[in-house]
């Protein structure tokens, strides 16, 4: 095919059901947002390259592998988002929010839309796709912490997800630095062993072959020493008291020792919502944690969800058939479009309104059973309706002025007839 009629590879139109699936999740993201008193943030797709380089880790996948990098005609070089937080961080920052004023800490934001990393594309892995973050400034609590956990809990119950959280904490600085020397010997005594991927990071980033998905380096981890048993006195006790908060609330987890998320500027607690439908290497449908940028001058706690995994895993059933469709004869056409459009302005009508142009009486009325309109509108006598029901057979005449009697006879109890 030529290229003008192929997608970019990896980017994918969402058709009908899919689109639809998207709007009903972010709807309950929406709902959930408002109810935790959160409020949506908008930044731009493009940003600076650097605030990506800087925040994610110049080690981490997204910026050694995956960021779509372009310079302008001017030479800048800028990058399509990967990811959200470090463009709501630098939203903070250019706007002065944690500023005195409207916006202050703790700062509660949302963010909804397209993301881009240059991956190679399978089922739940894409080029573009969408993401739902929740960004949650304020200083380090457990309470905190939890709160943003419940929040995604109850997002993904909302949408009837399954929901299998795992949590693992990753400790302050001292504590990373703690185990970091235990690990590194360790890992360093099977370095022939471990993927090419994981012996680059032994040297640049050991605590990111925690993160690994291949399945020789999983069971080399399965013996190495274990973050949890390096924590200091205050991440045990945060990590505790997190733990506490979230069993108080009903809210299952099971601790995973090996999470530890892609990106540097996680600490302490960190968490993951797993499913087993999309395959061990996109299994993750939401993941998040508490982080500190710009000399730890900025803290909060946050997540993003995949939307696009979440379409694969939510059903859905169509069920937005026209509540009724109006059918016409010829000379009555302009008879038939003023009363459609009034119909569909009114506020009162539980349903939507459809209108077949084209083909005589037979042929319109042959479409509007095929759309599964419940209701056909015939305006084929003067100044009168007749609204035929589908499943009872009546077909009482309305005057076409009489909209309100229309309406009340389109909105009668379906379920009832
Ligand atoms: P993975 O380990 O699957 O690559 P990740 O750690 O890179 O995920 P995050 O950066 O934490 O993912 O992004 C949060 C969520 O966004 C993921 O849990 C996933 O649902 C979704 N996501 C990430 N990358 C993609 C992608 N290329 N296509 C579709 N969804 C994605
Ligand atoms: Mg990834």
């Amino acid at each position: 095919m030529s290229e003008s009629y192929r997608n970019v590879r990896g980017m994918r139109d969402l058709l009908n059901k899919d689109s639809i699936k998207k709007q009903i999740i972010e709807s309950a993201a929406r709902e959930v947002a408002l109810r935790y008193g959160f409020e949506e943030i908008n930044t731009p797709v493009v940003e600076y390259s650097s605030v990506f380089n800087k925040t994610l880790g110049e080690s981490s996948d997204i910026v050694t592998k995956e960021m779509y990098n372009f310079e302008d005609e001017k030479g800048r070089s800028l990058t399509l988002r990967p990811e959200a937080t470090a463009g709501i961080a630098r939203a903070i920052h250019s706007n002065g929010l944690l500023g005195l004023g409207e916006y202050r800490i703790p700062l509660k934001l949302f963010l909804i839309g397209p993301m881009f990393r240059y991956e190679r594309p399978q089922k739940g892995r894409y080029r573009q796709f969408y993401q739902l973050n929740f960004e949650f400034f304020c200083d380090p609590c457990p309470e905190s912490d939890v709160e943003i956990i419940s929040l995604a809990y109850n997002f993904l119950k909302k949408i009837e997800c399954p929901i299998n959280l795992k949590i693992n904490s990753l400790g302050d600085n001292k504590s990373r630095d703690n185990y970091k020397k235990e690990l590194i010997p360790y890992l360093n005594k099977y370095k022939k062993e471990l993927s090419t991927d994981s012996q680059n990071r032994l040297e640049k980033n050991p605590l990111r072959i925690l993160d690994t998905k291949n399945n020789n380096d999983l069971d080399i981890l399965s013996k190495a020493p274990k973050m949890i048993d390096f924590l200091s006195n205050e991440s045990k006790k945060y990590y505790n008291e997190t733990k506490i908060i979230l069993k108080n609330l009903g809210i299952k987890y099971e601790e995973d020792t090996n999470l530890v998320r892609g990106l540097d500027y996680y600490k302490e607690t960190v968490f993951e919502f797993k499913t087993d439908k999309l395959g061990i290497q996109q299994d993750t449908i939401l993941g998040g944690g508490r982080y500190s940028f710009e000399k730890e001058t900025i803290n909060g706690i946050g997540w993003a969800a995949g939307i696009d995994r979440l379409i694969e895993i939510i059903s859905y059933t169509k069920n937005n058939y026209p509540l009724a469709s109006v059918v016409f004869n010829e000379e009555l056409k302009n008879e038939a479009i003023v009363l459609v459009n009034k119909l569909r302005n009114s506020n009162e009508l539980n349903g939507y309104i459809e209108i077949i142009y084209k083909g005589n009486i037979e042929k319109k009325i042959k479409k509007a059973s095929k759309l599964n309109s419940k209701f056909i509108i015939f305006v084929d006598e003067k100044q009168k309706v007749k609204i035929s029901n589908k499943l009872n057979n009546k077909k009482p005449i309305i005057d076409i002025k009489n909209t309100d009697e229309i309406i009340k006879v389109l909105n009668v109890n379906w379920s009832k007839t």
